[in-house]
């Protein structure tokens, strides 16, 4: 039966989460720091050396690595109250692409890889990258992958270009995704390499300048030019690399979802104390029914959302993939909170689509919600192709 009840510690510990982001963080989404490319990596080290004094950094690590391996549910709880900010999750250590990352080294890393790769990005102390995107092949269709990679027995050597990298500007923790070409060692196909973002052969070629600016360190363009690592380097098994891509994504769409509900409810929490203050034709524009409607209607899809995640994440939480219901998810949640923000800038009037408030930023950020992990055409793609079966 489903229960959606939220414990007395659970609803303490969201108050907390709430009470720390609105006194230590929201401070500093004026900081000079949070740039056209996203918090740089010194402010993202203070807001997370804050988090940690407060007990409150990775804390959806899985016990044995030092965090106490919430539930979805939970996560879904106090994620949506570390959203208030969009920092919030950056200085939680809860934000992407290191959050998806975490979970999905926690799941196929070995104990050597963990200790090196996993456990300094828990800590807080580096970052991570999963870099799958290319200009020319993979994007919505993984299938599509043309970075290379060949296999002497010995070494792999990588070739290839991939863009919308997020955070690959002085990440440590890169997970590649290539083709790994026919050879008499491994299986062919599709495979992920763990390896250090100083390597020789990893090349950054810029930082795209891109609408958001909520991801530390923006969005690079990335090649890999022979890049040669040991088998080591191998992540999981040779050939599995869409499976565990997969693996990684259902529960990062719907943390993605819980982190943008949180900054939803921000900006109609803003555009409901403006719409009890300004006045226009004699009254508070919110006792306008034009006004009053605008509200009314983010009230009721911040709710759907809300029950929608916590429906998937509850399906989850009893050990089903809930791939289909992440994917219902992941569309809905992310056009219905465009539409929220969007309704927020318009309660605002002119000074919505000003920094005058965080409205205007949630919006811009809030816009490639609807293209990452899956654009909504690609889930609702996979969505229909299920009712047609
Ligand atoms: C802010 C941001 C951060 C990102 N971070 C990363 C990252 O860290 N690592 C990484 O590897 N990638 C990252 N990406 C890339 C992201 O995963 C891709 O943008 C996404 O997979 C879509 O691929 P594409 O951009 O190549 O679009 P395309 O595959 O070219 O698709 C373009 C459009 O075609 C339509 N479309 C595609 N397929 C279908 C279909 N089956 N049915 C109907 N319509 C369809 C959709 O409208 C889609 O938006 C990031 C993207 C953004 C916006």
């Amino acid at each position: 039966m489903i229960d959606f009840s939220i414990s007395t510690e659970l609803a303490a510990e969201r108050d907390r989460v709430r009470q720390f982001v609105t006194d230590k963080i929201v401070p500093y989404e004026r900081d000079s720091r949070l740039t056209s490319h996203g918090p740089t990596d010194e402010l993202r080290q203070e807001l997370v050396q804050l988090a940690k004094d407060a007990g409150l950094l990775t804390i959806q690590a899985p016990e044995e690595f030092g965090g106490r391996g919430l539930t979805h549910v939970e996560q879904a709880v106090l994620y949506e109250a570390a959203g208030w900010s969009t920092l919030g999750p950056v200085a939680m250590n809860c934000a992407a692409p290191d959050e998806g990352n975490m979970f999905l080294l926690g799941k196929v890393a070995d104990p050597e890889q963990i200790q090196t790769y996993l456990a300094p990005v828990i800590a807080g102390e580096q970052r991570s990258v999963f870099a799958m995107t290319e200009p020319d092949g993979a994007g919505s269709d993984p299938n599509q992958l043309s970075t290379s990679a060949t296999f002497d027995g010995e070494n792999f050597t990588i070739n290839g270009r991939k863009w919308l990298i997020t955070g690959a500007n002085g990440a440590k923790t890169w997970i590649i995704m290539a083709r790994l070409a026919e050879n008499p060692h491994l299986p062919a196909g599709p495979t992920l390499f763990l390896t250090d973002g100083d390597q020789q052969g990893i090349v950054i070629e810029r930082t795209m300048n891109t609408m958001d600016r909520n991801y530390v360190a923006g969005h690079g363009v990335v090649r890999f030019d022979n890049l040669t690592l040991p088998k080591a380097a191998l992540l999981g098994e040779a050939g599995q690399a869409l499976r565990y891509a997969q693996l990684r994504l259902a529960p990062a769409r719907l943390t993605h979802c819980m982190r943008w509900l949180g900054a939803a409810e921000r900006a109609q929490h803003i555009a409901v104390e403006h719409a009890k203050t300004r006045t226009a034709f004699g009254r508070p524009i919110g006792e306008h029914e034009g006004v009053s409607f605008l509200l009314a209607d983010n009230e009721i899809a911040l709710h759907q959302c809300r029950l929608t995640i916590w429906h998937a994440c509850w399906l989850m939480d009893q050990g089903e993939k809930a791939r289909h219901e992440s994917s219902i998810a992941k569309a809905y949640v992310s056009e219905e909170l465009f539409k929220v923000a969007d309704r927020c800038v318009q309660v605002l009037g002119g000074i919505g689509i000003s920094d005058e408030t965080v409205v205007e930023m949630i919006f811009r950020d809030m816009r490639a919600f609807r293209l990452y992990d899956g654009p909504t055409e690609v889930h609702k793609y996979a969505i229909g192709k299920k009712v047609l079966r």
